[in-house]
């Protein structure tokens, strides 16, 4: 993506610049806004790595932007473009995230300056090993500290390593498994984290699909199927987007990588697409569509929804005019510029901000550090006492009514809730509440303009708050 450090020094600034426009219209002091901007720690380490023959320099941060509540969260990032600015910028957002979605963490992030393609597994997992050993020396991770997850080419696999370092580094803390959320289920993990933004992504634009003053605004009708939808980034926060608006009967009409974009206005099926990636090494020359060697121009085609999930600034002041989407749902962080921002406001595109729409990872990586804590999967004790009571119920009304339940009907209803049932139903009660109290603020508070503005005011005023109460250590 060619990202300068000029670029990220503005990815932060927009940021705050967000966070300004949003201030004014809360009624806090300007002492405890000033505290909620400020990133409250910063780590940057440097250390050396040996790369076959050679000893590589990795340099490596973690930031923790607000420590209002404990502990900081927020992913790990491998990426050429990580460097303070960015990472800062991230960080910010996760606070702002939490806050939004209720849930009780402080914002984080962190990132090592790699390019992960270039290294095999092996070397990936002496990097990551030597980072989380780097936060433990300098007390910036652990349960009750701070807790890392995935984000730009992390996964489980990572988080693997992280857990096995930190436990072995803290052998009596019966709690290590919480230090880092987005596990195996094997090491710790909760079902449900891997698909969880994805999943959570498409819970809110549904949500923004069903209010029907808001679609007739756009030129559309309520509801997912038939939309035409466009996803940038097949990893795994675009790709379980895109899976899930295909189920809901969305057509696929493109998607972009980073090394070429494909359009087919009868839809695309994200599943074959992948194999065809698997296969060919890339998304170009699918079967029956269209191809565009340079990716950016797949974000200008036609469509009802556009889905940035790759990274940030990839609507610019340059592209911003050219996008056609009615709706742009912001998957990844800080797609738009600010100045991209403005521009789509200014055509009545409808902005789901990223600090709402992609807190879906977040919110379940909460239930994985719970479950961590109680030392106990979700359902494990209340499954088969719901079952039975069902059962009971499903006699009594069939002995007062002197009907009789279908076997099939008994079997639906008698079903009690496994782990995934209750992350993905705690997940999706999760998008839908927070986006009708962002929704809520947008609606009526007298000169808001736009959904990002209202997102980042129900941030502050429930950060704002938390800050008041309590009190300025002497
Ligand atoms: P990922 O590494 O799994 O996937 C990213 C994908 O984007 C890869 O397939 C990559 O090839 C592709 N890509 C890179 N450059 C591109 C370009 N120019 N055009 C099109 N595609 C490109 O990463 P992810 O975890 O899915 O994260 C994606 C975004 O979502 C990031 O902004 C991240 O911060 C954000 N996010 C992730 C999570 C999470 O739980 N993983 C949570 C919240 C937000």
């Amino acid at each position: 993506m060619g990202m300068t450090n000029t670029a990220n020094n503005s990815f932060f600034e927009s940021v705050q610049r967000n966070f300004d426009k949003a201030a004014q219209f809360t009624r806090f002091d300007q002492g405890i806004l000033a505290q909620i901007k400020a990133c409250n720690s910063i780590l940057r380490v440097k250390f050396p790595v040996k790369i076959g023959d050679s000893i590589e320099v990795i340099e490596a941060y973690r930031v923790q932007h607000s420590h209002h509540k404990l502990p900081c969260k927020g992913g790990i990032r491998f990426s050429m473009e990580v460097d303070q600015e960015e990472v800062m910028a991230l960080a910010a957002l996760m606070t702002y995230k939490c806050a939004i979605v209720n849930v009780p963490f402080g914002g984080g992030k962190g990132g090592i300056k790699i390019d992960s393609r270039k290294y095999s597994a092996f070397e990936l997992e002496k990097i990551t090993r030597r980072y989380t050993s780097e936060l433990c020396k300098k007390n910036f991770i652990g349960p009750g500290i701070d807790v890392p997850a995935p984000d730009y080419g992390t996964g489980a696999r990572e988080m693997s390593w992280i857990v096995d370092t930190y436990s072995s580094l803290n052998p009596n803390n019966i709690d290590a498994q919480a230090c880092v959320t987005g596990k195996p289920v094997s090491q710790g993990g909760v079902r449900g984290r891997t698909e969880a933004t994805g999943l959570g992504v498409f819970f809110g634009v549904r949500e923004a699909c069903s209010f029907q003053d808001d679609m007739e605004k756009l030129g559309l009708t309520t509801g997912i199927a038939g939309k035409r939808v466009i996803v940038q980034g097949l990893g795994n926060v675009g790709y379980h987007a895109a899976k899930y608006f295909q189920e809901a009967g969305a057509k696929l009409v493109g998607l972009i990588e980073y090394n070429g974009a494909i359009y087919d206005e009868n839809g695309l099926d994200v599943d074959q697409v992948q194999a065809h990636r698997q296969t060919t090494g890339g998304i170009l020359n699918y079967p029956g569509a269209i191809n565009f060697s340079n990716p950016a121009e797949g974000l200008e085609q036609a469509c009802d929804i556009l889905i940035p999930a790759a990274l940030e600034s990839v609507i610019h002041k340059d592209n911003a005019d050219r996008i056609q989407a009615k709706i742009v749902g912001e998957a990844a962080n800080g797609p738009l510029t600010s100045e991209a921002d403005v521009i789509l406001n200014n055509k009545g595109i409808l902005v789901i901000p990223d600090i709402y729409l992609n807190a879906g990872g977040v919110t379940v990586s909460y239930f994985e550090w719970l479950k961590n804590l109680s030392h106990v999967r979700y359902g494990r004790l209340e499954k088969r006492f719901e079952e039975n009571m069902y059962n009971e119920l499903i006699d009594i009304i069939e002995s007062t009514t002197g009907k009789r339940v279908s076997d099939l009907e008994r079997k639906t209803i008698l079903r009690g809730p496994d782990e995934i049932d209750l992350v993905h139903s705690g997940l999706e009660d999760t998008m839908i509440g927070s986006y009708r109290e962002i929704r809520d603020i947008y609606k009526n508070r007298e000169g808001v303009e736009d959904l990002r503005t209202a997102a980042f005011i129900c941030a502050i005023d429930k950060i704002g708050v938390a800050y008041e109460e309590l009190g300025i250590f002497p």
